[in-house]
Parts: C-alpha cells; sequence; structure tokens
C-alpha cells in the first residue's frame, strides 16, 4: 500500500485533453484534472483481494487504541455499525446525529430488505452471481473489487445480526426466509415484514448503546455538523450546532467517518426523510473531498403518485410488492378513468411482463421507472390528473390474493397495505395500488478508495453518502448491505491501517484550521439571520427541486441541463440575498437549519447537472435522451465512458459562488466479469 494520497493532484491539465467543444457537452462548464490512477484495491484474484487488504493492513495493540479517537457522524446503519464495531475495538468514538435518538435515522425506513448470498434456497445463488448480478445491476459503471467485497461480507452480516437478534422472517422449518427483489432471478432479500431497516437499527443501536454503557462511545444527538476541520491536510474534527441551544461547538479526533446518508432531498419531493440532507458530505467537498457520479440518483417504481403542490414527501411502497404484485395500464386511454375492477383482463396491458418476459415484474428500478413514465407519456396513466397528466400506473394483488389467500398476503406484506389505506383512503386488498416513480436513492456521493477513504486524509466514508459499491443503479435491498458491510466489516479494516500511523499530533481550538472553520459557521449563520429578504427557506428548496425534477430527473437532455445550470445559478444568487430566515441561533430554529442545507444542495444541484451533461451516454438510472437504443433503452459508451467521474470543488470569485469544478476520471476496469450491454428480456 502506498501510504500518501499524493496522487490527488489538483493540476488542471488543460482543457484540450478532454473532448473539444463540439463533442463534449459540458465544455466550458468544467476543467480536467488529473486522472486518478490508483484506487488502492490490491492486485491479484479478485476473490481475494479483501483477504489480501485485511492482512496487509496494520494493527494497532489495544493499549494504543484507547489513545486513538473517532468522529462518527451519522447512526444510521453506516454510522452506528461503525461506531459499535469501533467501540467495541477500544477506540474513543464520538457519535453525531442530527435527530432526537440515534435510532431515528433516516435506516429507520427501510421497508423491504436486505440482500446476502447465503444461497438458502438453493436457487443458484453464490457470492460470484451476486457480484455479477450488482455490477450489471448498476450498468457497468462500479469498482469491481469493491463490489465483490461486498458480496463476500453479505453473509457475514446476517449472521451479526441474528446474533443481535434481529427477527428475520422464517419459514416454517425455522430457517431462515428470503424473497426476490428487482434485477434478480434468485430470493437472497432477508426481510423483517416491511420494517427491515428498523429491526438492522434497532440492532445496531443496542449495540451502539452497549458501547454507550462501557464508555467507550459517546453520542451526541441534536448536534448538526456543519464544517470540517482540516490540518495540515488531515481530516482533524468537526464543527457542530448544538441545535437546542445554539451552540457552535468543536469536536477535534484523529480520524473522522461521514456515514451522513444520501442527499435525494436535493430533488425537495422524495421518499427519504424530510432531513437527510446533503450538508457534511458538501462542507467535505468543498473542503478538498471529491464528490463521485453526482447525477446518478435512484428513481424508484413503486411510490405513491404525486396528488398536487401541496405535498412535501412522498411514499415509498416496497420493491418487495413486486414479487406478488402485477403493473399494468389499460390498453385503451378511454378506459383510464374508469374502475379498474371493471376493466376485462384482455383491454390490460402487462407491460412489464410483456416487454422484459423474463424478469417481468422484477426487471431492475431505473428499467421499471422508465417504462411506467412512457407509458403515462403516451396517455394511459391512472389516477387523478396533476398539470393534466395522469401520472400513475397499477399495482394489482387480485392473482395474488385468488393464489395465496388474503391472509398470506396480509402476512407478508400487511403493514405496507395498511399504510397504503392511511394514505390513500383506497383499500388495496379490494382496489389495485396506483403507483408512480419517485427519487429514492442517490449511488453518487462522496469519492473513496478500496480503504472507503476520501481524498482528504483521514476522512473517511461509508453508507449512503460514499459512491463505492452500486455503479448507475443499485439494486433492491442492496442499500442496507452496504452500510452493514461498511459499517460491521470493512471500515474497521481499512481504519486500523490509517490509524496504526498514530498518535497523531494534538492540536486545539487555537489551531488555525479550527479558527477558520468556526469563524465560517458563525459567518454563515450571521449571514441567514441578517439578510430578512422575502422569500421562506422552504419556497427555494421547491424551486430547486422542480428544476431538478424536470431537467435532470428520469430523463436528461443537453439543452434541459444547460437551462436547469442557468436556472439554479440564477436561483442560487436569489437565495443569498434574499432568503428570510426567522427566529435566532440560540434556540431550535429549523429555519435556520433548513437555510443552511438548501444552500448546499444548491451547489450540489448545479454540480449533478454538470456530471448529467457530461455522460453524454445513458446508463443506469442516469438516462440521456440523447444516446438510447432503438426500442428505448439505456445506451451506454464504454468506449468513452467507462470511468467514476469525481469531481473536486473549487472556490469561485465570491466567498458564496461555485468555480468551475475540476473533472478526474478513474477508469473502470473489468477483470472478473465482460461488460455487456443489459437485458432483462
Ligand atoms: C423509504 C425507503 C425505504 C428503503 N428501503 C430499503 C430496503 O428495503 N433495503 C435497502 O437495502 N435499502 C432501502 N432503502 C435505502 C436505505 O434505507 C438507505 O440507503 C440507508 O438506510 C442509508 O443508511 P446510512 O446509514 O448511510 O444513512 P442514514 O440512515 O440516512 O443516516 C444518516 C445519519 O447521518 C446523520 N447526519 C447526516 N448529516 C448530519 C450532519 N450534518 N450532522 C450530524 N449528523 C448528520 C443523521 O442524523 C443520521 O443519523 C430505503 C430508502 C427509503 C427512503
Amino acid at each position: 500500500m502506498t501510504d500518501s494520497h499524493s496522487e490527488f493532484s489538483s493540476d488542471v491539465e488543460t482543457h484540450a485533453d478532454s473532448p473539444g467543444q463540439d463533442t463534449d457537452d459540458a465544455f466550458g462548464y468544467y476543467a480536467a484534472g488529473a486522472p486518478i490512477v490508483d484506487s488502492k484495491a490490491p492486485g491479484g484474484p479478485i476473490a481475494e483481494r479483501w483477504s489480501t487488504r485485511k492482512f496487509e493492513a496494520r494493527l494497532v495493540n489495544p493499549a494504543n487504541r484507547r489513545k486513538l479517537s473517532v468522529i462518527i457522524v451519522g447512526t444510521g446503519l453506516a454510522g452506528a455499525s461503525a461506531a459499535a464495531t469501533l467501540g467495541e475495538a477500544g477506540y474513543v468514538v464520538k457519535s453525531f446525529c442530527y435527530q432526537d435518538s440515534p435510532r431515528r435515522a433516516h435506516s429507520i425506513a427501510a421497508q423491504g430488505g436486505i440482500n446476502a448470498a447465503k444461497n438458502y434456497k438453493e436457487d443458484g445463488d453464490s457470492v460470484h452471481r451476486l457480484f455479477y448480478d450488482t455490477v450489471k445491476g448498476g450498468d457497468y459503471r462500479s469498482r469491481e473489487s469493491n463490489v465483490y467485497r461486498l458480496a463476500e461480507v453479505s453473509v457475514n452480516i446476517i449472521d451479526q445480526c441474528v446474533a443481535q437478534g434481529v427477527p428475520f422472517a422464517r419459514e416454517y422449518g425455522g430457517l431462515l426466509d428470503n424473497r426476490s427483489f428487482g434485477g434478480v432471478q434468485v430470493s437472497r432479500t432477508f426481510y423483517a415484514r416491511g420494517q427491515t431497516g428498523q429491526q438492522l437499527l434497532i440492532g445496531a443501536y443496542q449495540a451502539l448503546e452497549r458501547q454507550v454503557a462501557a464508555g467507550t462511545v459517546t453520542t451526541y444527538t441534536r448536534h448538526e455538523m456543519l464544517e470540517i476541520i482540516v490540518a495540515e491536510g488531515k481530516a482533524r474534527g468537526i464543527v457542530a450546532r448544538d441545535m437546542v441551544t445554539g451552540e457552535i461547538q468543536t469536536h477535534l479526533a484523529d480520524v473522522v467517518v461521514l456515514a451522513s446518508g444520501g442527499y435525494g432531498n436535493v430533488f425537495y419531493l422524495s421518499t427519504n426523510a424530510m432531513g437527510s440532507n446533503v450538508t457534511a458530505a458538501w462542507r467535505a467537498h468543498r473542503k478538498g473531498a471529491y464528490m463521485a457520479n453526482p447525477c446518478y440518483t435512484q428513481i424508484h417504481p413503486t411510490c405513491i403518485p404525486v396528488t398536487g403542490t401541496h405535498q412535501s414527501k412522498l411514499t415509498l411502497m416496497s420493491e418487495s410488492l413486486r414479487n406478488d404484485g402485477r403493473i399494468w395500464v389499460p390498453k385503451n386511454k378511454a378506459d383510464c378513468e374508469k374502475d379498474p375492477r371493471d376493466i376485462p383482463e384482455e383491454d390490460r396491458d402487462y407491460y412489464l411482463e410483456r416487454i422484459y418476459p423474463s424478469f417481468g415484474n422484477l426487471v431492475p428500478r431505473d428499467i421499471a421507472s422508465r417504462a411506467a413514465k412512457y407509458q403515462c407519456d403516451d396517455g394511459r396513466g391512472v389516477g387523478p390528473a396533476v398539470d393534466g397528466v395522469r401520472r400513475g400506473v397499477y399495482l394489482d394483488f387480485a392473482d395474488a390474493i385468488a393464489r395465496l389467500g388474503r391472509d398470506t398476503v396480509e402476512e407478508k406484506y400487511g403493514n405496507l397495505f395498511d399504510m397504503y389505506a392511511r394514505i390513500t383512503g383506497e383499500d388495496p386488498y379490494e382496489v389495485p395500488m396506483r403507483i408512480y416513480p419517485a427519487v429514492h436513492y442517490v449511488m453518487g456521493g462522496l469519492w473513496v478508495d478500496y480503504d472507503l477513504q476520501s481524498t482528504i486524509p483521514g476522512l473517511y466514508v461509508t453508507g449512503e453518502a460514499n459512491f463505492s459499491d452500486h455503479g448507475a443503479n443499485r439494486l433492491g435491498a442492496s442499500a442496507l448491505m452496504q452500510g452493514l458491510a461498511d459499517g460491521y466489516f470493512v471500515l474497521p479494516h481499512t481504519i486500523r491501517d490509517y490509524l496504526a500511523e498514530g498518535p497523531f499530533e494534538k492540536i486545539d481550538e487555537s489551531h488555525p484550521a479550527v479558527v477558520e472553520a468556526r469563524r465560517s459557521v458563525q459567518e454563515r449563520i450571521a449571514h441567514f439571520l441578517s439578510t430578512n429578504g422575502t422569500r421562506s427557506v422552504d419556497s427555494y428548496h421547491r424551486e430547486l427541486g422542480n428544476i431538478m425534477w424536470e431537467y435532470c430527473g428520469m430523463e436528461r437532455t443537453e439543452d434541459g441541463l444547460k437551462k436547469a445550470i442557468d436556472l439554479i445559478r440564477t436561483l442560487t444568487d436569489d437565495f443569498w440575498r434574499n432568503v428570510k430566515v426567522l427566529g435566532t441561533n440560540e434556540s431550535l430554529n429549523q429555519s435556520l437549519e433548513k437555510a443552511g442545507r438548501v444552500a448546499d444542495f444548491l451547489e450540489l444541484g448545479e454540480l449533478m447537472c454538470i456530471d448529467a451533461l457530461n455522460r453524454r451516454e445513458s446508463c443506469g438510472g442516469h438516462f440521456r435522451g440523447e444516446s438510447q437504443t432503438e426500442d428505448g433503452e439505456a445506451l451506454r459508451h464504454d468506449d468513452q465512458f467507462a470511468y467514476v467521474a469525481a469531481w473536486e470543488f473549487v472556490d469561485g470569485d465570491a466567498e458564496r459562488a461555485m468555480g468551475t469544478p475540476i473533472l478526474h476520471k478513474e477508469d473502470l476496469v473489468y477483470t472478473a466479469i465482460e461488460m455487456k450491454q443489459r437485458s432483462y428480456k
């Protein structure tokens, strides 16, 4: 292993090095930087790489661990599992979250399940098949070494969680049950009814609290990290705001881990928890951590449709429902207003089963989402029209109820059906559900090497906050797997290699890096509270979300993305001059909290559009209108775009403006798998 990050040079090569004005849609929007030549993955056979890395990683003896400190931002599955494991190992851990309890992290919302290559069903599963499915599902835009490791440790996760008492569903004989998720033909998804995330998080939380009781972990709830401290080129701490008192605090450590979740709320409407945001990651990005593939967004096909402009949140209906539910629209536009139960079988179009006979209703999310959009664009959507278009398709359980009986369906999906009934006022046992795609997950995130270390030495990133494993499209039930793999099994090995360099030089509040970080936090807060403009923070967020959904959503085009960038720049400028934040810093102030998050979303939104503009190919969830096959499927261009786009932040001329970002490319090389055009037909 090399121990320096010197290859992360910010040297900007001349733009002539990248495609020219005629061939590069994003010409003029970015500068080309040096490529990333080493992701730190060991060589050798893919099945041995992780063992090699674990063996090579230096050890820290137990007595020294007590002298080394770790800050972990985030208590979702990725953060809680890491804090519990590192606490158990004996390090001094500080764990942060902005909720009132670690147990309220967004992970608790996860419904459907968690993948693992246990092959309990004896249906042909294996570590290699999970690896293959994940790389293929991600449309060959992920790093193969990372994905293989994920598949390899997946089996340990289930054992760990069962040992913690997580109540996974079981079959009659007592073995753990499995179901199928999209993009695969085996059953490898472990689940706890429709509450898998909640049960897994309770397991991780118990392990975390055990360490709190043991004195190795200290938790800081209602604390929001607003800045990272980088001293002598290394991550050494954070500046956090106590959200109840407004106190600005400095927390120092030897290493910092961000497990701060995803940024889907840049679209305003999404299935994410209302509080999910990009601030922790974006503050690190501004200080030197590259942001990778920011435009890769997952739009989930089975969500409750938007009903109007009053909404601030969308609700997911778990993908597990596609195991037994059948998706259809009326064949005839004239039937779209009819009661679906009055539409005879021959007048229904089970379009996924028709177009993709091998995978049927279990095609991956990106494909199912686009197919639903096409049906609705074609005028065959159902449900109430919003802005003149009916955006809904049926998810029908009539067949399943007839085949399995209502009791079995209720046992499997009861809480999801209840949730649907409460939100829509319709009984899904009687009338087919209506669903439509919604923003759900981001595959993009902070760039990390094989060790999960960012381009800032000493800053590690885990879970949804990093970009590492899912390429351009994540398969269902793989986010929980990745978060727990990172926290329980990967990070504890790789971070010790870094900590073995300790003890690190002590720094205190007088260090210039700390002074500067605190100053910038205080100035931002003072600015928001003194601007006294005319528009609410939410109105800016909603407008940004509309721009992102319209131009950087399910289909992206060169013209649309350029328009979006102009619109976002104008909106950002207005935001800084005209936002109105009520209240004070010295109390609970949600308007102030949101202002900081929306400021970061605005910059992220611009970068997402630049990233999408640069990638003139379609892959996974990134669908460029200019790059599709004759039958409307995503068309990749491996000769030009088989790379991770890692963006370096550049300051603008004013403190509150982004400069021209620098693009560093990490080539994706596949040795254990052949790149193919995806087909689920
Ligand atoms: C409705 C829904 C259902 C899902 N179902 C599934 C499923 O069935 N299977 C699956 O695999 N995936 C599922 N996913 C995806 C999965 O839930 C998430 O990707 C995953 O839980 C993210 O975990 P995480 O630990 O990375 O982040 P999170 O759980 O989002 O946790 C983020 C943590 O960071 C903290 N934080 C963030 N910023 C700051 C800051 N600035 N300061 C302090 N603390 C901060 C938060 O307080 C929180 O503790 C689902 C997602 C949604 C939206």
